[in-house]
């Protein structure tokens, strides 16, 4: 079912690599729009999960940092984890960005170029969001900037070209905003599919972040690392315990038969208008 699967046979040194956690965060904010409510935290309980990894021992990287040395076989620090933020909401930069200064963390950001406020803003996005110069104040505190399409489609249902100009649009945007290409990706709602993953790579993106809620593991290959998804009912114990590693699988039951149940409307959906 997995493709990444097909290289799971590894080397030595593969398996030899310990899994890590990603975090994936999405709005910090004390009142979030009922769209994004249950995918955003408060302020106060993300100063408190920085908290949670700094005591534990915990060394956050960027999503680069993480994949070089994987790709490299190059050292990791003790107790990697990495903090990243999808779509690019305004708390981010209000409400994240003290806590990680605070610790030293870096992050990444992958941002939905389309839907940041200022010039080029296409409409839709569910909360308020970042502009350019929070972009570029975040970048200069340590804060990988990387992609997540331009207007947040399922990249998997989209036709060919839209799905190039998704990709190569916010490439090119934030490429001019904040002076560097981008060298990560993350897939809006997770899902990618071998054609994806084949045009994040060939429009230069040298890794990418999927879902999945689970570990991250060197074995699943760098354009499909799995990601754990951090909520608003995601109680300080439960938090520990997922960046432990521990219970992953209770903590995500539901989410995992809603998903597949998503996964089969989508595909029955797409098999009706092709016919
Ligand atoms: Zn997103």
């Amino acid at each position: 079912m997995r493709p990444s699967g097909a290289d799971a046979g590894a080397t030595g040194a593969a398996e030899a690599a310990p899994p890590v956690p990603i975090l994936m965060y999405h709005a910090v904010t004390p009142a979030p729009t009922p769209a994004i409510r249950e995918l955003s935290v408060t302020p106060e309980a993300f100063a408190e999960q920085m908290a949670v990894l700094a005591d534990r021992g915990f060394t956050p990287l960027t999503t680069a940092a993480l994949a070089a040395a994987w790709r490299d076989g190059g050292p990791l620090p003790p107790r990697p984890v990495l903090i990243t933020f999808d779509d690019g909401y305004a708390g981010v930069h209000r409400h994240a960005l003290p806590a990680l200064v605070r610790h030293g963390f870096p992050a990444t950001l992958f941002a939905t170029t389309g839907w940041l406020r200022g010039r080029h803003a296409t409409g839709g996005p569910p909360d308020a969001m970042l502009g350019w110069d929070e972009i570029r104040e975040l970048a200069a505190a340590g804060v990988e900037i990387g992609g997540h399409s331009h207007r947040h489609p399922s990249l998997d249902g989209v036709g060919e070209e839209r799905l190039w100009q998704e990709v190569a649009r916010c490439r090119e945007i934030l490429a001019e905003e904040t002076g560097t290409a981008p060298e990560s990706f993350a897939y809006p709602y997770g899902h990618s599919s071998g054609r994806v993953r084949q045009v994040v790579r060939a429009l230069g993106f040298r890794q990418a972040l999927a879902v999945r809620n689970a570990l991250a593991e060197r074995r699943q290959g760098p354009y499909a690392l799995a990601r754990l998804t951090v909520r608003r009912h995601t109680g300080i114990e439960e938090f520990a315990r997922l960046v432990e590693g521990h219970g992953i699988g209770r903590a995500f039951a539901r989410d995992r038969v809603l998903t597949k149940g998503y996964a089969v409307v989508r595909r029955t959906r797409q098999a009706v208008r092709r016919d």
